[in-house]
């Protein structure tokens, strides 16, 4: 009977269960996200196995992470279906690469690169070419770019050029910089992950004998989060196949997250054209957030444009009614933080685990405000894909550099009344390298300089809260910060980045720091860059069961100046913007909530946040700055001049 494989349908909608019983011939499945599109390719193979007609080691489910790898495995165990391979592209290669490279090379397979940066500095040695470390991080990601778009160095400069890569050096220079980084490798007998595919790809292209042994094992292929396949890993799986077509393939267009690592959503997209006798199925029911949620999921869809864009599909929620999404503004940073930090208290008091609750910024520098708002609330945090604040090597290096000069400055206070005190740190990390100007581009020398920001903020905040502290106490405070701050735990709120949110879910998803110039970031200059922006936003958005909530700050530091406008993705969306109401049927009671300001509000003369100097008129205090100083300390003249319009405007809409 085949009673035990229909036991696996159960939890299936009509949709996902042609999915799951489709197994012959390709399958695509374009889906939104929370439509159980993972679920529906996890339950497809558990029947395909437990009715007999997949064998298990003839199943190959690839993944992108190792942890939706692992996630998959475990819910494969549970489903019956234990001996099917679930892998990342990578591992599943470097185990090909592995046992097949004493026939199709010789000898031992070579070992893998460990400290991939430290041999892109070599080469960089080699060739003349000096790169700070993030500077460096960054060259190894072009590299990294090239080698997954399968660009030879000679190519790079016209590849980076035309896909808008906003390269740490002359394109020329990391071309060259790649050139010798192989050659090193080569020398050592080294393999990088890229090579991992790169030689699969090739050794299954040379030798036809080892691409029919692989064919012979895995004859079916399942593909999760198919939207950020990159070319070569699309190459492999194309190896992988032959001319055969059993591959399913899901994933949502709208989630496209990772097109800066040359991932593109053209072959999911593309399925039903290379394969004209797929069966293409869609999924619109969302099984995982709450139609408040969903609606709002619906309004970011609904403005997105692009190709990705041609393809959405609404979402419709199976889940009862929750709480409408709370909209908070905020008059700072640290305001924002603390006040998450206080729903979050109040969430678990009632009765939401803290595993189940998670806080998503744009960029890894936004986490300290937060780390330390948890920590001083007493609440347990982990943070996912990122290292901890203050273990960041750039703070470290920065907070030792501040001891040091701790020493020397001796009793001088932090803030006099004509130097902001900011000038006393930023004149320290200056000597380590560092530069009030923001780095042009993204990236890694981009996320370094943010987080030495955040270090410079703190240090205003600090000075300001503590009139007549000196570099000392600032080193003590520091100290004091980084022993408080928890050690990870399994159980805490998720600190994380919307990248590496994706496919997850929560009860509640805190989305804070949304203004203009987090998300859409600043460098995010062309349409392009700037639609996959709100994809990141919606991918936060839909990561949320239950609970949602979205924040920004006016102002970076207490007492600041508001300079700063939520995010545009929310006009239209968020009450009192214009446009659509929060959710059907809200009767317009539904608000932008106000968390109190915690530092005080300026008092007395507004001085030039440049030279000190008392302003008085009244274009000079707008701007906070004299007409005669050449540039702000920390953001640029135009973009504090286009924030200021954009309160101006965006008040208008704002309930008083
Ligand atoms: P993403 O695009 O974010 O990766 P997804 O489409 O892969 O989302 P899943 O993670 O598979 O979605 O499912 C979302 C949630 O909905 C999960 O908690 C899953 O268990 C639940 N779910 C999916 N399908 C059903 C169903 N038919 N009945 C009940 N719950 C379901
Ligand atoms: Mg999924």
């Amino acid at each position: 009977s085949d009673g035990p494989a229909d036991a696996v349908l159960q939890g299936l909608d009509p949709e996902q269960r042609e999915v799951a019983t489709t197994l012959r011939g390709p399958v695509c499945v374009l889906a939104g996200a929370g439509t159980g599109k993972t679920r529906a390719i996890t339950h497809r193979i558990a029947y395909g196995v437990r009715s007999g007609q997949l064998a298990p080691a003839s199943v190959l489910a690839v993944t992108f992470t190792n942890r939706a790898a692992g996630e998959m495995r475990g819910r494969l165990r549970a489903l019956g279906a234990g001996g099917v391979q679930a892998r990342t592209f990578h591992s599943a290669a470097l185990r090909q690469l592995q046992y097949f490279w004493p026939r199709a090379i010789g000898g031992e397979p070579p070992r893998l690169v460990e400290r991939k940066v430290q041999l892109v500095a070599e080469a960089g040695a080699r060739c003349g070419i000096r790169l700070d470390r993030g500077e460096l991080r960054d060259a190894t990601g072009e590299i990294e770019w090239a080698k997954a778009t399968q660009t030879v160095p000679a190519d790079y400069p016209a590849a980076a050029r035309k896909a808008g890569r906003e390269a740490p050096r002359d394109p020329a220079e990391i071309a060259q910089l790649y050139g010798m980084y192989e050659q090193l490798k080569r020398d050592r007998v080294l393999i990088d992950f890229e090579d991992v595919l790169l030689l699969t790809v090739g050794i299954l292209q040379d030798r036809h004998d080892i691409a029919e042994q692989v064919r012979s094992q895995y004859q079916h292929f399942v593909v999760d989060e198919y939207q950020d396949v990159s070319p070569l890993q699309q190459r492999l799986l194309e190896l992988w196949l032959g001319d055969r077509d059993s591959l399913c393939v899901v994933g949502d267009a709208g989630q496209t997250i990772y097109s800066f690592t040359g991932a593109t959503p053209d072959h999911l997209l593309d399925f039903r054209r290379r394969y004209p006798h797929a069966t293409v199925v869609r999924l619109v029911r969302d099984y995982r957030s709450t139609p408040q949620v969903v609606h709002l999921a619906n309004g970011l869809l609904a403005q997105a444009s692009g190709r990705a864009a041609d393809h959405r599909l609404e979402l419709v929620s199976q889940r009862e009614p929750g709480p409408d999404p709370v909209y908070a503004e905020y008059a700072d940073e640290p305001a924002e933080a603390e006040g998450t930090a206080a729903r979050i208290r109040d969430l678990i008091a009632a009765g939401v685990p803290a595993g189940e609750i998670a806080v998503l910024f744009r960029i890894n520098a936004q986490s300290e405000v937060y780390e330390q708002a948890l920590a001083d609330a007493g609440v347990p945090y982990r943070l996912r894909g990122a290292e901890r604040f203050f273990e960041r090597a750039e703070v470290q290096r920065a907070l030792l550099a501040l001891r040091g000069a701790a020493r020397s400055a001796g009793n001088d206070p932090l803030l006099d009344d004509v130097v902001e005190l900011g000038a006393q740190v930023r004149a320290v990390l200056g000597s380590t390298g560092w530069s009030p100007e923001p780095p042009a581009g993204s990236g890694a020398v981009r996320e370094q300089w943010e987080s030495l920001a955040a270090l410079v903020r703190l240090a205003e905040d600090f000075a300001r809260a503590r009139p007549g502290a000196t570099l000392a106490d600032l080193a003590v405070e520091l100290e004091e910060r980084r022993a408080a701050q928890h050690a990870p735990t399994v159980q805490g709120v998720t600190l994380a980045s919307l990248h590496a949110a994706k496919g997850l879910e929560w009860d509640a998803v805190f989305l804070v720091g949304l203004t203009d110039g987090m998300l859409p970031i600043t460098y995010a200059k062309t349409d392009e860059q700037v639609e996959e922006e709100r994809r990141l936003l919606y991918v936060g958005v839909t990561r949320a069961r239950h609970h949602l909530t979205l924040s920004w700050a006016l102002s970076r530091s207490p007492g600041g100046r508001p300079s700063r406008v939520p995010s545009r993705f929310l006009n239209g969306l968020r009450p009192g913007s214009g446009g659509r109401a929060s959710r059907p049927g809200s009767g317009g009671g539904a608000g932008v909530e106000r968390g109190p300001a915690r530092g005080r509000a300026r008092r007395g003369p507004v001085r030039c946040r440049v030279c000190g100097r008392t302003l008085t008129e009244a274009g000079e205090m707008k701007l906070m700055r004299c007409e005669d100083c050449p540039s702000d300390m920390d953001e640029g003249l135009y973009e504090r001049l286009r924030a200021w319009r954009g309160i101006q405007a965006g008040r208008q809409g704002l309930p008083a």
